[in-house]
């Protein structure tokens, strides 16, 4: 009845959801690449070494935000400090908590069942829903294949120092960083910490903030009106909050700090023949770098804008989804209808709405 293209976190959100609502492993199909949930994002996050997550107690793939992270670490540990930073929103779960908590859901929700190993390259609307390559007609159908690819400088794509923060690597004695955001000021301290000199290669000096977007954009009120916006401000929202950045504070200023004073740590805004220049600088943008989805876009001439396919605020394609059927996406591409849609919290949006629309025609 189901078919979930696409089974990262964001999929994986969606599987949770829809088990949470009622329906049985028998009834979902997930087709994607590894039966891991996490296998793509576990990679990129050891890249960089990340031990705590940049988001909050909230950031995990249940269905239901509470009780979150805080609480189970509040009741593991016997202290009640979880929820008191948790309150302050200063709570940041570990990645080992995180992922222990992954695998306690998938195990929970059979996701197994339901997974296939598949690689998407087409789907169709069709009478009665969706044809998604050979495996049959579905009526609700979620796209959630995640980024499509990582972003490298054009200059640097043939260069052999040159490797991705989103990759495994150690560091050379000196090294160039690219980028601005999280990723890059988190190499900063990485590179810092294994006897590295360090020049951050930027062109623009990163926000601070501690979401990866500003909290009223997380919130029904700031979404209100975001979803009333016309297209050109929202894409100029989008492309403003595209651009890099990263938390304050004094764990990401004070090794930065100190190795400036000790001449370890500068700034600059052009490379210069560094041994090693990490790439700090994400994903590809835009639907047309995504085969499945610039397929989707021509063969049904569905309405995009700038790199964006126009979403309705619950995240589906308008034109594609009506009482019979939904075709929902979720994760990066879905950032039309959340713009922090690459987020657990994002995954969830876009989650829940697809089981409404699904439960709705259950119902009917
Ligand atoms: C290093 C890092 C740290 C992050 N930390 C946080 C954090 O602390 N908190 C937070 O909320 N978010 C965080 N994020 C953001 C977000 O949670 C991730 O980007 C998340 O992985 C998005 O999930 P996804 O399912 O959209 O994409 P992915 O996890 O990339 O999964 C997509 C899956 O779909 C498969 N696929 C693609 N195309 C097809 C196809 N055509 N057919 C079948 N399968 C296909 C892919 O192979 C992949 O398995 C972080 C991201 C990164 C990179």
């Amino acid at each position: 009845m189901c078919a979930i293209v696409g089974g990262g976190l964001a999929g994986f959100c969606a599987y949770a959801t829809l088990r949470k609502g009622g329906l049985e492993p028998a009834e979902i199909v997930v087709l994607g690449t590894d039966p891991d949930p996490a296998a793509v994002w576990r990679i990129r996050s050891a890249a960089i070494r990340q031990r705590r997550m940049r988001s909050e107690s909230d950031g995990h793939c249940a269905p239901s935000s509470f009780p979150g992270l805080a609480v189970r670490a509040a009741l593991r540990r016997r202290s009640a400090a979880p929820l008191v930073q948790s309150v302050c929103d200063r709570y940041h779960p570990s990645v080992d908590e995180f992922l222990e908590h992954l695998e306690e859901l998938r195990a929970a929700t059979r996701w197994d069942e339901s997974f296939q190993r598949s690689r998407v390259d087409r789907v169709r609307a069709v009478d009665g829903g969706f044809e998604v390559d050979g495996h049959g007609v579905f009526p609700h159908v979620l796209l959630a294949p995640g980024h499509p690819g990582l972003a490298w400088p054009d200059e640097l794509a043939a260069d052999s120092r040159a490797v991705h923060a989103y990759e495994p690597h150690d560091f050379a004695d000196t090294v160039e960083i690219v980028g601005a955001g999280m990723a890059a000021a988190t190499e900063w301290l990485n590179a810092l910490a294994a006897g590295a000199s360090v020049v951050s290669v930027r062109r623009r000096e990163p926000e601070r903030r501690p979401l990866n977007l500003p909290r009223e954009l997380f919130s029904r009120r700031g979404l209100a009106g975001y979803h009333r916006s016309v297209a050109a401000e929202r894409i100029a929202i989008l492309e403003r909050y595209g651009a890099p950045s990263y938390p304050a504070g004094r764990a990401w200023d004070e090794p930065v700090e100190s190795a400036r004073r000790g001449g370890r740590f500068r700034v600059a805004s052009e490379l210069n023949g560094a041994p090693q220049v990490v790439c700090a600088t994400g994903f590809k943008r835009g639907f047309r770098h995504n085969p499945l989805l610039a397929r989707l876009v021509a063969e049904h001439g569905l309405e995009t804008a700038g790199e964006w396919i126009v979403l309705t605020p619950d995240s589906t394609v308008g034109s594609l989804t009506d009482a019979e059927r939904t075709l929902a996406l979720a994760g990066a591409p879905a950032q039309w209808a959340f713009p922090a849609a690459d987020t657990l919290v994002g995954a969830k949006y876009a989650a829940r709405r697809f089981h409404r629309k699904v439960s709705a025609w259950r119902t009917r």
